[in-house]
């Protein structure tokens, strides 16, 4: 008893100066675990997403997991970044078009598979929102259908029978839904312990959230393909007002974006509408340096490099060369680092 007391009041003394080294230093780890933009398909990259972490360096940064929109083949970047699907806390959508969301059915078919026992993933994402021309963007619809073409086909029936431990509804019932109404205020829609999230109304479709994650380590904005809410010049500038009031003084800004050579002033053919509706690389430049973000990540690259045509599109001048993102956030005035972003960069704070 005595000795132990002993060791004991030894350990203690020798925790403050072993404690600055070995202390539990806290981390954001960014990851982009995909970065087409928009639905063609190129060189295998895969459908835009970003993953954050948060946590202790000696859990690699991985004590909280949440996955910003999920493109197609996002589980298979997950796998590469060593995150299995059921580990996710948290899954946000900044908007429901399909290069940002159709990986969520393999996602949750894959939990269905092998943790239908739970926890269920919270799904963050907007309510309902009717457009000027009137459909209505649903990310609760989207959700409680996730599994219907499996169930429809009688997979569910099937593969219920050889476990019974699965969910008779299918992976739909793995979801925690979490509507907010977006407000041109940041306002938290999901925390746990020292992580918050906050989201913003923007313009793309209707609908549109961007994203801020806080934490002891950092913060970072995730502002997905938000616009301008003037949809088309004159403007002073193609990036988000709200997006750049999110993004104040944040540490890192993870961006959709559309370079000017796919303009309607270039020959490209690109639909001027949809070219109108994403940032250019020069301007999210501006916004960045105005927020006073120290890293700008470009991604859901529009062309992606290398590319001599962005789906049927062919490139005005040939194909984008890295330099040529870096080029334009330069030319918009950013100062920091520019990262121009291809599936798996990641980016670490401190
Ligand atoms: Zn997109």
């Amino acid at each position: 008893m005595k000795k132990s007391m002993f060791f004991g009041a030894l350990l203690a003394a020798a925790l403050p100066l072993s404690g600055t080294n070995a202390e539990a230093a806290p981390c954001l780890k960014v990851t982009l675990t995909g970065t087409q933009g928009g639905p063609p398909v190129f060189q295998g990259q895969a459908g835009s997403g970003t993953l954050v972490e948060y946590g202790e360096e000696e859990n690699n940064c991985g004590d909280v997991k949440l996955q910003f929109d999920t493109g197609r083949g996002t589980t298979q970047r997950l796998s590469q970044a060593k995150v299995p699907v059921g580990k996710l806390n948290a899954i946000f959508f900044t908007h429901l078009h399909s290069d940002h969301s159709e990986g969520l059915a393999d996602m949750l078919q894959i939990r269905w598979h092998f943790n239908s026992g739970g926890p269920k993933v919270d799904l963050v994402c907007s309510e309902d929102v009717t457009s000027p021309a009137g459909h209505t963007m649903s990310c609760e619809k989207f959700a409680q259908h996730i599994g219907d073409p499996l169930i429809k086909s009688g997979e569910m029936a099937q593969r219920l029978l050889e476990n019974k431990k699965r969910l008779a509804g299918g992976p739909a019932e793995l979801v925690n839904l979490m509507t907010f109404a977006a407000t041109d205020e940041p306002a938290v829609v999901w925390s746990k312990d020292d992580v918050s999230v906050s989201a913003i109304r923007s313009t793309h479709i209707a609908g549109h959230a961007s994203y801020r994650v806080d934490t002891p380590a950092g913060s970072v904005v995730i502002g997905g393909d938000a616009g301008n809410d003037t949809r088309k010049p004159p403007r002073v500038t193609s990036t988000s007002a709200q997006v750049e009031k999110l993004a104040q003084g944040a540490d890192i800004i993870v961006h959709s974006t559309i370079h000017p050579v796919m303009g309607p002033d270039k020959e490209s053919g690109f639909p001027p509408p949809v070219y109108f509706r994403q940032s250019t690389a020069k301007d999210l430049g501006a916004m960045a340096e105005r927020a006073g973000a120290k890293h700008l990540v470009y991604t859901h690259l529009i062309p992606p490099m290398g590319a001599a045509k962005q789906g049927p599109f062919p490139i005005p001048g040939g194909a984008l060369t890295e330099d040529d993102y870096k080029n334009s956030a330069v030319e918009g005035g950013f100062t920091g680092n520019i990262v121009v972003g291809t599936d798996l960069t990641t980016v670490q704070l401190p």
